[in-house]
Formats: C-alpha cells, structure tokens, sequence
C-alpha cells in the first residue's frame, strides 16, 4: 500500500536532514532566513563616510570616541566613500561643495544611505538665505534619516543610526517606513530650489548639477604653483621701526583719525618692501572694502566716487612685536599691485579678496576664485550685492 503525501499545512516543517543533526551529541541548532541573516549582517555593519564641515563635524567625531563608540553597533567611521554604506552629512555645505559631496555620494556603492545631521546639514539653517550655502543636503542628494539640532549630541546620531537600522530592516520586510512630511512645515521650510522628494524638481536639474559636479573638478586641474619669493635672511636682534617716520620718507599723510593712513597705489608696494627690510615680515591680513558712489570712510559724501579700500597688516614676529597697517583706494576695475613677490601668504589672501570683493591684484601669479564655486557670477561681498542671490543649479 502506497503512503499518501501529508497535505496538512499547519504541521510545523520538519527537513529529515535537522532531524538527523539533532541526534548528534553537543550540537544545538538555529534557524534563520538566509534574508534575515543578510538583513542582520548589513544593519550591524553600517560603516559611515563623514561629510563633517563644520561644527557638527565635532559631535560625529565624539561619536567615535570612546564615550559613546559607535563601533559598539558595528559602526565604523571609514574617510573613504567606496567602503562606506552611510553618507553623515554633518555641517554646512556650500555652493563650492556641494559638486563635491554629489560626487563623492556616487562613489558609494550600492546600497546606500544618508543622514542628514543638524540644522545646517538639514536646511541651511541661519545660512540658509546666504549667498554661498546650499538650502539643504536633500535638494542634492536623498536623505533617509534627519537628526535634528544645532548641534545633535553623539547620542542624537546614535538614535539616527538606529532608526536607520530599522528602516533597512523594514525595508527588506517589503514595508515603506518613510513617514508622510507635514504639509505646512514643509511649506515654511521650502528650500530656494527643489528637494530631490518634492514633485516640482524637474530631471534637468538633477542632470544640471551632475554636470557642474564633474565640470567644475575639471577646471580645478592646474598646474602646481611655481612659488618664487625672497629667501629669508636672518632677523636682527633688536628693531626700532619707524612706521610714522617711513610714511613721511613716503611723502604719505599720517595725521587721519578717521582710519589707517591712505597710501597712494604708485608707493604701496614700496612701503611694504621698506616694511619688511624694516623686520615687518609676517604678512597678517588684507581684507578690502567696496564703497558705492556716494560712500565712503566718512559716511554720506557726494563726491566719493564708487570704489575699493583695501586695508594691510604686516607685523614683525617674536617679543615686543610691532604691527603696520595702512590703506590704498583703488578704482572699480584699478589693479592693485600684488605683494605676492614679497610674502608668499599673499598668495591666497589676495585671491580672497578678488574673489569675494572684485578686486585685481596686477602681477598676482594666479588670480582666480578661492571661497566660491568657478562659475560663480560676481562678488558676493561687494555692498551692491544681494545676499540670497541664487547660484544655480544649488541654490
Ligand atoms: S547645525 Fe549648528 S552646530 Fe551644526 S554645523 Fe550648523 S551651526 Fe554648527
């Protein structure tokens, strides 16, 4: 008599091979889904790749550290984006970065995740509105998990880690986690440009900033910087500079309370060179100032026409050090003669200043955009400048 098949599908499944194995003496036995195991691997291995840019950079860092040591979950912080599995983005990410951040995101391989850490990471924040940061990390690349404050504690991301974990957990349950955004908050929260989730982002903007991303790391192949500046000699002992006195040799008018002495663009270099001879050797600071029409140092003034101030600090280092400062006005689009043969830190300080201000530095070896993006249109810190103007295709 032939037995029949068991057709009852509520008896529990029984495979004769654990049968066999349960008869074998010491051995105990698990059983798992092959998903549920892959599933349990990829939650508790989430390595991260830190976009830390600013102060939220600090907490991420903490995270690591021994206090609260997220490599307890298995998570660990890897300065590499091809062995990483979660994007933290942590700070504030300009104009210039963010090609930067889009391009290091595609490197991460498959599947990937992003969380998105403190108000600036989140939306901006108080830059928001500002020429150079972008509205938020989520109208460049998609966020899954947003840990809110400025900054969030260790414990903050360690809590957005783990509503990571159970996203991918669920996830791989076939179940969408993604809870519905609040309308209204959404609305008072809405970034100058598109979010990758809202349904107005458009393909061409999305296919816009991939091509800004490897356009502009193209133009930033250059050349290194052939760097040919005086070599330094020993200082003597003891200096006795006589700014006041070297201003007057120059024919310059040191009695102006209203700011440091004017000196004129045809003996600026020549002061600062006397200056250094003089033991002034450390170049501080340059930092200049657009005036429209109409302004000037003294406030209202008819008769100011539009034009640049640009203020220098040199100072002579060790004890007793002694600081020069003074000021050259420069018409819009006047050149400037670079100090750059002098000091070599006037190399990117110089270039600040073109970039931010407008102002040409003549002789300087390489003037070109230092803070923002290559193709950047204008000089945001110029006073005619708006500051939310847009900089597409990031904000
Ligand atoms: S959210 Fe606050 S703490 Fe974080 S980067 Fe912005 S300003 Fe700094």
């Amino acid at each position: 008599m032939s037995s029949k098949p068991n057709l009852d599908t509520t008896a529990p499944f029984e495979h004769p091979l654990y049968k066999t194995l349960e008869k074998l003496p010491g051995l105990s036995l698990g059983t798992a889904s092959i998903d549920d195991l892959l599933a349990w691997g990829l939650t508790n291995s989430l390595w991260v790749f830190p976009m830390a840019t600013s102060c939220c950079g600090i907490e991420l860092m903490a995270s690591a550290a021994s206090r609260v040591d997220l490599d307890r979950m298995g998570t660990i912080v890897r300065a590499t984006p091809r062995q990483a599995d979660v994007m933290v983005v942590a700070g504030t990410i300009t104009v210039k970065m963010a090609p930067r951040v889009l391009k290091l995101w595609e490197q991460m391989p498959e599947p990937k995740w992003c969380i998105a850490m403190g108000s600036c990471a989140i939306s901006g924040d108080f830059y928001r509105n500002l020429y150079s940061v972008i509205p938020g990390i989520d109208t460049v690349i998609p966020v899954d998990v947003y840990v809110p404050g400025c900054p969030p504690n260790p414990e903050a991301l360690m809590h957005g880690l783990l509503r990571l974990q159970e996203k991918v957990h669920a996830a791989r349950r076939g179940v969408k986690v993604v809870r519905d955004p609040n309308p209204e908050l959404m609305a008072i929260t809405k970034p100058s440009i598109p979010r990758l989730c809202d349904a107005e982002r458009t393909e061409e903007l999305t296919r816009a900033q991939a091509d800004d991303a490897m356009r502009v790391t193209e133009e930033q192949t250059s050349e290194p910087l052939e760097v040919a500046y005086a070599p330094s000699t020993p200082l003597p002992p003891v200096f006795a500079p006589d700014f006041a006195g070297l201003l007057r040799e120059l024919g310059v008018d040191a009695s102006s309370t209203e700011g440091p002495p004017i000196v004129p663009l045809a003996r600026h270099y020549e002061l600062a060179r006397r200056l250094k001879d003089l033991g002034y050797r450390q170049y501080v600071s340059v930092v200049a100032s657009h005036w429209p029409a109409g302004l000037g140092r003294k406030g209202k003034d008819d008769t100011e026409p539009e034009h640049y101030e640009i203020a220098y600090i040199l100072r002579t280092v060790g004890r007793g050090s002694r600081v020069a400062t003074w000021v050259v006005r420069a018409a819009i689009g006047e050149p400037v003669p670079t100090l750059f043969p002098l000091f070599a830190g006037a190399d990117w300080q110089e270039r600040e200043q073109y970039d931010l201000v407008g102002v040409r530095f003549a002789g300087h070896p390489d003037l070109r955009r230092l803070m923002m993006a290559e193709n950047y249109v204008g000089h945001p810190l110029r006073r005619d400048f708006p500051s939310d103007a847009p900089a597409a295709p990031w904000r």
